[in-house]
């Protein structure tokens, strides 16, 4: 981070570039001013006073010339009238001179020798080389400043001066030709002082208002400097958190289940995670999609709903992109797949330019809710009632074949337990088995009478279970129960169909059988007695030739009624063997003659005149009587004695009791 914002602000050296330029733009703009300041000023001023000077001269020239110096020129030649010239000029000088500040005079001729000095031994010099000489002989005027560190005034010696030396032609009125030079110095010390004192005056404020304006600018670019710093460095800042943030994220989805994705729309290219590779099966360096795009390894029957979904999110016209649709792996299976996006970067005009999402692997999540589906719609549709209920026995749900059944509404059984079907039929003992084996084995089957909303009974095959939660906690009870009253009523009709004569209801021959096994058991064990009779009816055949089976029919039933009616019906079997054959047993008599008593009823019963259909009948019997243990020592003994003394009674003359022979004992 520290090293980021350090790179930022080395690179920017905008400080150190406008140190240096204006630095030298302020230097260069010095020297300029300065120049033209000196052009301007001093040297303006300087000539101005050199042209002064030259007024100056002239003016002394003037007042000496025709006077003093015409005489003096004149004389030369004439040493003495020279020497007394030079006197007379050299004291009227000084007088003239005193307490000015011009330090020498000198006056030349035309040849360029010097015809007066104040500095006398001069006198004679020859300076017609001298430029000033030269140019004042040719009629110019000339002026010039110059420092001298020694000079000879005409007061004496004098140090370290500035002096203005000035040349001025003198001419002849009559010929008009230069006659002589006038050369004339003065002191400038105080003048050139001013002016420099001046100059540095006006530099210095120069260099203070540069300095002034130059420490404003900087103090400017420095702050601009400082913020440009300072802008880098929150940004160097911003990235790198961005970059940190970015880094974390990936990580943390690495990590998950979950698989990343990230969309270039421009370029179309899209990198995609490690795990979103293993999702579908492929290696970290493999590429994923063909040449034809991720679209290809979506399945066909999903792809339209996936453009639909993904314009309908890139035209604003959905908060969320999201999905759910098959995709292919690498081997070629398919995947369930949630696919989730968002677009995290547009372009200038908005338009979206990057999408990043995920997928998640969610195959197991679709097979089970497809399983869960398959499960409901089996409940929905199937005959059997489903009833869950919780661990307090309230009904938590029921199916439609429920209330098929039972004639109840789900919205009549919601909350309330199972007992509102309860029919009575069965003891508290019944259900606490019930529970009991449910509590133990978790499970119970059975068949219960229960009653429906119409109040009717019916049947049910009934199976409950205890249902335990993920974490093998029993949860609720789930009841599976089919109403069976139909089947149940058919099952009893089979049974009675196999046990009763169809036309009497008495007991058919098996289970004539059956009870003569257990009452010769019985007899036997409680060591008492029991009879068995066997019963043909008298010329029966006839009865129906007459008149018709039909009426035989109404008789035979007829006959079984008054049988009926002269035993006890709780412990005695009336029974019918088939044709016009009865059987009777006579459980627990005490003698013989009780059960040939009996027989003798029976035999007078039917001797009574019958009415069926209007038609008068008489008919009568044939009995054969057999006692357990005295005719026979178990069932067929007794049967086949019965059925003896049966035929005796027959070939006997008919409509009467015969009693069996005694058999000879054991
Ligand atoms: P017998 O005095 O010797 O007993 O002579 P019978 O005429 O009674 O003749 P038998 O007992 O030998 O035969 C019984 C007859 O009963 C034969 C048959 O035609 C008739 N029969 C048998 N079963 C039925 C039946 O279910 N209904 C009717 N109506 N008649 C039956
Ligand atoms: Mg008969």
């Amino acid at each position: 981070m520290g090293e980021l914002v350090q790179r930022g602000e080395t690179k920017f050296k905008l400080l150190r570039y406008f140190t240096i330029g204006s630095l030298v733009a302020f230097l260069f703009a010095a020297s300029l001013l300065g120049y033209v300041f000196r052009r301007l000023a001093v040297d303006g001023l300087l000539s101005g006073y050199e042209n002064e000077h030259i007024n100056h001269a002239r003016i002394i020239a003037n007042e000496m010339w025709e006077r003093d110096l015409t005489p003096l020129l004149r004389a030369s030649g004439d040493k003495l009238a020279t020497e007394l010239q030079i006197d007379v000029v050299h004291n009227r000088v000084l007088t003239l001179l005193a307490g000015t500040k011009v330090f020498k005079i000198k006056v030349y001729g035309p040849d360029g020798k010097t015809v007066y000095s104040t500095e006398l031994k001069q006198i004679g010099e020859d300076k017609s080389a001298n430029a000033g000489v030269i140019a004042a002989l040719q009629g110019h005027s000339s002026s010039e400043l110059a420092h001298r560190d020694t000079f000879s005034a005409f007061e004496g010696e004098v140090q370290d001066r500035d002096l203005v030396e000035t040349y001025v032609p003198r001419y002849n009125p009559d010929t008009g030709k230069v006659s002589g030079v006038f050369e004339i110095y003065s002191d400038a010390t105080a003048l050139v002082a001013e002016i420099s004192r001046r100059q540095r005056v006006i530099v210095a404020a120069v260099v203070v208002l540069l300095s002034l304006l130059y420490a404003a600018l900087w103090i400017m670019v420095k702050r601009a400097q400082d913020q440009i710093i300072e802008h880098n460095r929150q940004r160097n800042r911003a990235q790198h958190a961005l970059a940190l943030a970015e880094e974390r994220w990936k990580f943390a989805l690495e990590g998950s289940e979950t698989g990343v994705w990230d969309h270039n729309l421009e370029s179309g290219e899209i990198v995609y995670s490690k795990r979103y590779k293993e999702i579908f099966g492929y290696a970290e360096g493999e590429p994923v999609d063909s040449a034809k795009g991720w679209e290809d390894r979506v399945h066909p029957d999903d792809l339209q709903r996936v453009h639909a979904d993904r314009e309908d999110y890139l035209a604003g016209r959905t908060q969320t992109y999201a999905n759910e649709r098959r995709m292919r792996c690498r081997d070629g299976s398919w995947k369930w797949i949630l696919s989730r996006g968002m677009v995290v970067a547009r372009d200038a005009q908005g338009r979206p330019v990057r999408m990043i999402g995920t997928h998640a692997d969610i195959t197991e999540r679709h097979e089970r809710e497809e399983a869960l589906r398959l499960a409901s719609t089996v409940i929905l549709t199937v005959d059997e009632a489903v009833m869950v209920c919780d661990l307090d026995e309230k009904i938590v749900s029921v199916n439609p074949a429920f209330t098929v059944i039972t004639g109840f509404a789900e919205s009549e059984v919601i909350g309330k337990t199972p007992r509102l079907l309860s029919s009575g039929v069965h003891g508290p003992e019944f259900y606490k088995a019930m529970w009991d084996q449910l509590g133990t084995e978790g499970s119970w089957n059975g068949e219960l009478r229960n009653r429906r909303k119409n109040g009717k009974l019916y049947v049910e095959w009934l199976s409950i279970k205890l249902v335990r939660n993920d974490k093998d906690m029993p949860s609720h009870y789930v009841a599976v129960f089919s109403d069976i009253s139909d089947r149940k009523a058919d099952e009893e009709r089979m049974q009675h169909l196999a046990h009763f004569d169809a036309l009497t209801g008495l007991p058919n021959r098996a289970l004539f059988s059956d009870r003569l096994h257990q009452a010769v058991a019985k007899a036997r064990r409680d060591g008492t007695r029991m009879a068995l009779m066997f019963l043909d009816l008298d010329k029966f055949k006839p009865v129906n030739d007459e008149h018709g089976h039909h009426i035989g029919d109404l008789l035979l039933k007829e006959v079984a009624t008054r049988m009926l009616e002269c035993v006890r019906r709780e412990t005695d079997t009336v029974g019918r063997l088939g044709g016009d054959e009865f059987v009777v047993i006579l459980s627990n008599i005490d003698k013989v003659q009780q059960a040939t008593m009996v027989a003798e009823k029976i035999r007078h019963a039917l001797n009574q005149r019958f009415e069926l259909a209007g038609l008068e009948l008489s008919i009568s019997s044939c009995t054969g009587v057999a006692v357990y243990p005295e005719h026979g020592a178990d069932a067929n003994l007794l049967l086949k004695s019965a059925d003896a003394a049966m035929y005796r009674a027959k070939e006997g003359g008919r409509n009467r009791v015969e009693l069996a022979e005694e058999s000879p004992s054991p």
